[in-house]
């Protein structure tokens, strides 16, 4: 039986996991791939330090460069864009097939990286860095591969989802949903990748390269974070049978594709709506499979490393078999069409003067800008009670599909109305 040099980088969270599963389950793993794969070493910072997986004091090392010379495959797991970026171009000049989950340093270099393989003839594979322990990018990449994807929506921050997750089931503001994330391990002392949704673009840009054949950056993903969803806006939302949730979409629209990133209502009965806590789900839309659902866990040691060893195995079986590193398809040069171009439906929270004719004011600023209403409600609230002393009116708007511009205009003009106190939000709808 062949032998597979495996050398690690990285021996934190997943990386202690995947050492784990190499060194406990070597003959499960050479009955399914037809070699042995050898760890040779892992290359750490300190090689003293107490891990959650204990492997043999002699297998670390602090010379990544040397360990991952005279490897067959080697696994990217240190995360952080130096020395994981000259690391994984050592391994692809040296000729070893590599698996990383480094979203991060996918999102800055991830087309000069696949580029780079390519070149090089050897395999590069990432599924790690998508939505955790979710096999999603090999369903799309060859479950589907007879299929052509119309759409992709994921929750792919378990931050974010826990945060909204929290605020709709508690009814709290988002600073205190975030200070509770932070207090349970589920946001980072920094979350600004996480809340500003910079994380999800760079996993949308994956996503949308992968579905659409064609080679995305992040710089190409229209991005909105959740830092301005308010306690409000989630509770109007449950009124009107709605949950809000960041998600990244890809779709092909005629002319391109968009990929964007934003706070979104989805239909409560959605089944991406039902995606509670830190989980993370991708929804797929093709031609003919229909609709497909992938949910699971988005992050941690143990399912991230079931992604990561999901590669290692596949990238061991074409080892075994012979022939060139299979690369991603990028056959398609679809362009990235700007948000402008993306007609959506609209949820939009208005705060007006309770007096006659406002209701027809509004509406005529709608249709003056062509955008259409599917539906409005008014709750009116009085300061002394019901039916007593000047009131409000909290407007709740649903638009059928409309063009960003012309939603912009229609929200300008009403905001220019002197009957109307605040336009609360404005949010896009999905999944209707
Ligand atoms: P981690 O716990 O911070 O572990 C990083 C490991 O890399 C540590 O063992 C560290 O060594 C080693 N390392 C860092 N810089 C190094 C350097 N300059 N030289 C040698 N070794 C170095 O990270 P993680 O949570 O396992 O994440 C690893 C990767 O997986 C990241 O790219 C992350 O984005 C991705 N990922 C993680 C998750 C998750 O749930 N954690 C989910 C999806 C994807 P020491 O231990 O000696 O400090």
């Amino acid at each position: 039986m062949k032998t597979l040099k495996v050398a690690l980088l990285g021996a934190g969270n997943v990386g202690s996991q995947v050492a784990r599963i190499l060194l406990e389950d070597t003959e499960v793993l050479a009955a399914r791939t037809g070699a042995r794969l050898e760890l040779v070493g892992i290359a750490v910072r300190n090689v003293d330090a107490t891990r959650e997986y204990a492997a043999p004091r002699e297998l670390y090392t602090t010379d990544a460069s040397t360990l991952v010379r005279g490897a067959d495959i080697v696994i990217e797991l240190m995360g952080g864009l130096e020395p994981a970026r000259t690391l994984i171009l050592e391994s692809i000049e040296h000729g070893a097939t590599v698996v990383t989950g480094n979203k991060a340093l996918l999102a800055v270099d991830g087309p000069a990286l696949y580029e780079k393989a390519d070149q090089a003839g050897v395999q590069l594979s990432y599924e790690a860095a998508v939505a955790g322990a979710i096999p999603i990018l090999r369903p799309i990449t060859d479950s589907l591969a007879g299929d052509k994807i119309t759409r992709v929506m994921g929750i792919v921050n378990g931050t974010t989802n826990f945060i909204l997750d929290a605020m709709d089931s508690t009814g709290a503001e988002f600073s205190d949903a975030l200070a509770e994330a932070t207090r349970l391990g589920y946001a980072e002392a920094d979350p600004t990748a996480d809340i500003e949704g910079h994380d999800a673009a760079a996993k949308g840009a994956i996503l949308a390269s992968l579905a659409f054949h064609t080679r995305y950056a992040l710089e190409d993903v229209h991005c909105e974070g959740i830092t301005g969803v308010t306690a409000t806006d989630i509770a109007a939302a449950k009124d009107a049978g709605y949950v809000i949730k960041l998600l990244a979409i890809a779709e092909k629209l005629d002319g391109g594709v968009s990929v964007r990133v934003h706070p979104t209502l989805l239909p409560r009965e959605h089944p991406l709506g039902a995606v509670r806590g830190a989980f993370n789900a991708v929804f797929v839309e093709a031609e003919s499979a229909g609709e497909l659902m992938f949910y699971g866990r988005g992050a941690g040691g143990s399912p991230t490393a079931s992604a990561v060893m999901g590669d290692v195995v596949s990238a061991a079986r074409r080892l075994v078999l012979g022939g060139p590193g299979r690369t991603d398809s990028t056959i398609e040069v679809l362009p990235v069409l700007p948000i402008d171009a993306v007609s959506t439906r609209y949820y939009i929270h208005l705060d007006a003067a309770d007096q006659p004719g406002v209701l027809s004011k509004i509406s005529a600023l709608f249709a003056e800008n062509g955008v259409s209403i599917e539906s409005m409600r008014q709750t009116v609230h009085r300061e002394h009670g019901e039916n007593e002393g000047p009131g409000s009116a909290e407007l709740r708007i649903v638009t059928h599909r409309a063009g960003e511009a012309a939603l912009a205009a229609t929200v300008k003009a009403i905001n220019g109305l002197d009957v109307i106190n605040s336009v609360t939000s404005v949010l896009r709808v999905e999944g209707v």
